[in-house]
């Protein structure tokens, strides 16, 4: 495998006395898509909030091209390249969809993505673009969620539970989308819970369970047994 563009190495993570992450170590190759599966408090979310600066971790354990960014804000985090599209979009409220994307590119990022082209990527947005952003559907929140990390021109993207209280014909949208969101170069890191999915869209997976990996693996190749043994915990 060529350099990791991310390297995880031995990350723990707790909230107070409870620990939710031991010892994850994880590695994401430059244009990579990596599926990160696992039960309802796994430890999914956990990690994603890790890598973007969202919880407290020590320097070395988190590694983007060489750069030791573990100890890092969530806004330094932005500026070396990672967009988080979080778990339930959190959107700002008050503000109009286009200004929603306007934040995501306030950090100057250079890159292939701008208003025109998540406008491209996603038409409804722009017949929306004046609306406040709580008008729109779950979907197209999503959208809005999605454009803002792109607006961001991010190296690595970061999807928590994309398709999570969508409906169906959306989730399809979103993901005929992926491709178009992941060229150029980018990798990404999706959650799911659709495992077919996850698996479908990735070319590597890992699973969670209770803070640990529990499978990591190739995701065409994966026997449907080892999963539900790596997910459910089993035997
Ligand atoms: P889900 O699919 O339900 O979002 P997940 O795999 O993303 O699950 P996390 O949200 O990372 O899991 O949660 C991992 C563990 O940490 C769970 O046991 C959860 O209860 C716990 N946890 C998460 N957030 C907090 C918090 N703010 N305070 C205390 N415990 C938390």
């Amino acid at each position: 495998m060529p350099e990791p563009i991310l390297k995880i190495s031995g990350l723990d993570a707790f909230y107070e006395d409870f620990q939710a992450l031991y010892g994850i170590d994880l590695e994401v190759a430059q244009g990579e898509v990596l599926a990160i599966i696992g039960a309802n408090g796994a430890g999914k979310t956990t990690l994603m909030r890790s890598i973007s600066g969202l919880t407290q971790n020590k320097a070395d354990m988190v590694t983007f091209r060489g750069d030791r960014i573990g100890a890092l804000r969530a806004d330094e985090v932005a500026e070396k390249g990672i967009a988080l599209v979080p778990e339930g979009r959190q959107l700002f409220p008050s503000l109009s969809v286009e200004e929603n994307l306007l934040i995501g590119g306030q950090i100057g990022r250079k890159g292939p993505w701008s208003l025109s082209a998540v406008y491209e990527l996603f038409p409804i947005l722009q017949e929306r673009r004046n609306q406040q952003s709580t008008s729109l559907s779950g979907g197209q929140q999503q959208m809005v969620a999605i454009g803002r990390a792109l607006m961001a021109n991010p190296d690595l993207i970061l999807f928590d539970e994309i398709s999570l209280g969508l409906a169906p014909i959306i989730i399809k949208d979103i993901y005929a989308a992926l491709p178009g969101i992941i060229g150029e170069g980018m990798s990404a890191l999706i959650v799911e819970q659709d495992i077919t999915k996850a698996l479908s869209v990735s070319q590597r997976f890992y699973c969670l369970q209770e803070g640990r990996v529990s499978l990591e693996g190739a995701s065409a190749t994966v026997a449907r047994e080892d999963i539900s043994r790596a997910y459910f915990g089993v035997e």
